[in-house]
């Protein structure tokens, strides 16, 4: 039986960071991913946005993960020469009871040490974006958008540089932990069996499921796995933004937003749906919600502009009726397992957040 000292499942965006961070500390890594590359899941189908973390709650492992990534994030695309974009957005108002909104938006923002907001009258606003209608704004300096592909290919590069090994269709089957170590099953075209010291459970929407599957953990601590879906679609007209557009949150959502991507491509979404099998098409239907909403913000979005473009699924932990949820990291302290480190519910901003998270990982490794 082969002996590795650390394991990481999962080759998305966390379980690369973590590899990065684990390999750069001098740690023996095998990465083992279940898919045929980096990347292929929900690090993939996501709006590439590097959040500035005004809404999370305060205190939470969201709100402060956020915060530091994405000071680390920038950094790192800096030095790396990934493309981003630090473009920032605004947060609009459409009625004299959002407007009333912002203000608290702002108090939250600073709450969460984001204490570059900044108040603007619609006609500030529209100087900035002359397409926009609006009776007031936040802008948010610090939002940004990054290539996320290159980005999870200068990690890849990073770890591989420290000597991580990346096992690609190799997905984990099972594991036992025992006496300080953990074994585990992998399948695949060569199916093998590993005894290692530390896993990591970096594996998105089966982090659950690879949880139940490991023998002493204790399963009253896992939480239950919840799909929801947010859908985007993207518009045949140019849209003559250069920065986020964000309408007020509403109870549940951030509202039907505009994103950009680094070509400049405009995409709204994602909405949110609930679903109980992982299902990626997107119904053209949805685009009638998306109209009135978008129009709100930019009255003169040509009819038919809306086309289907792609959706992403969030691993969720919580049901629809519980608003918010936090990340969920867990290490031995919280379970009891030695050497075993369970990441759920990294929902967005697990992008921004990233490198933060394995940071936090690191140090949990190290106790
Ligand atoms: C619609 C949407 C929009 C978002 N927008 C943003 C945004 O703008 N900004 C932001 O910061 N965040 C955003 N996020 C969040 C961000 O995309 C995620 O937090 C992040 O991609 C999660 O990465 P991950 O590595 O945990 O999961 P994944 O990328 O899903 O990676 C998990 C990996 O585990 C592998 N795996 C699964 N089972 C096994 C197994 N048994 N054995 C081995 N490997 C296995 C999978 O194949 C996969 O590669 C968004 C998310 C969604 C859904």
């Amino acid at each position: 039986m082969d002996k590795v000292e650390c394991v990481v499942i999962g080759a998305g965006v966390i379980g690369l960071a973590i590899a990065r961070r684990l390999a750069r500390a001098g740690r023996e890594v095998v990465v083992l991913e279940a898919a045929e590359g980096i990347g292929t899941v929900t690090s993939s189908r996501n709006s590439e946005v590097i959040h500035a973390g005004i809404y999370y709650k305060a205190g939470s492992l969201m709100a402060r993960m956020c915060v530091s990534g994405k000071q680390a994030l920038y950094e790192y695309c800096r030095e790396h020469g990934i493309p981003h974009r630090n473009c920032g957005k605004l947060i609009v108002a459409t009625s004299p009871k959002e407007t009333e909104k912002l203000q608290s938006i702002r108090a939250h923002a600073e709450a969460n040490g984001v204490l570059d907001l900044q108040a603007l009258s619609g006609e500030a606003a529209r100087q900035l974006e002359p397409a926009l209608n609006c009776d007031a704004a936040l802008l948010s300096p610090s939002t940004g958008i990054v290539d996320s592909h290159a980005f999870m290919l200068a990690l890849r590069g990073d770890a591989e540089a420290s000597g991580a090994a990346f096992a690609f269709h190799t997905p984990l089957l099972r594991a036992r932990a025992s006496a300080g170590e953990i074994e585990l099953d992998a399948g695949g075209e060569a199916p093998t069996t590993l005894t290692c010291r530390l896993v990591i459970n970096a594996a998105g929407l089966a982090a659950s499921a690879i949880a139940r599957s490991i023998d002493g953990m204790p399963i009253e601590l896992i939480p239950p796995a919840y799909l929801a879906k947010g859908n985007y679609f993207s518009c045949s007209a140019r849209a003559p933004f250069s920065r986020l557009i964000y309408p007020v949150p509403e109870p549940g959502g951030l509202g039907v937003h505009l994103t950009l991507d680094m070509a400049g491509q405009a995409r709204f979404g994602p909405d949110v749906e609930w679903i109980d099998a992982i299902d990626y098409a997107v119904d053209p239907a949805r685009a009638e919600r998306f109209y009135p909403a978008i129009r709100r913000y930019w009255p003169t979005l040509p009819d038919g502009a809306l086309m289907p473009s792609y959706s992403g699924i969030r691993p969720k932990i919580v049901p629809p009726a519980v608003a918010v949820q936090d990340f969920l990291i867990q290490g031995p302290r919280e379970h009891g397992v030695a050497g075993l480190i369970n990441l759920f519910g990294i929902e967005s901003p697990g992008l921004t957040s990233s490198l933060a998270i394995a940071d936090h990982v690191g140090e949990l490794a190290d106790m």
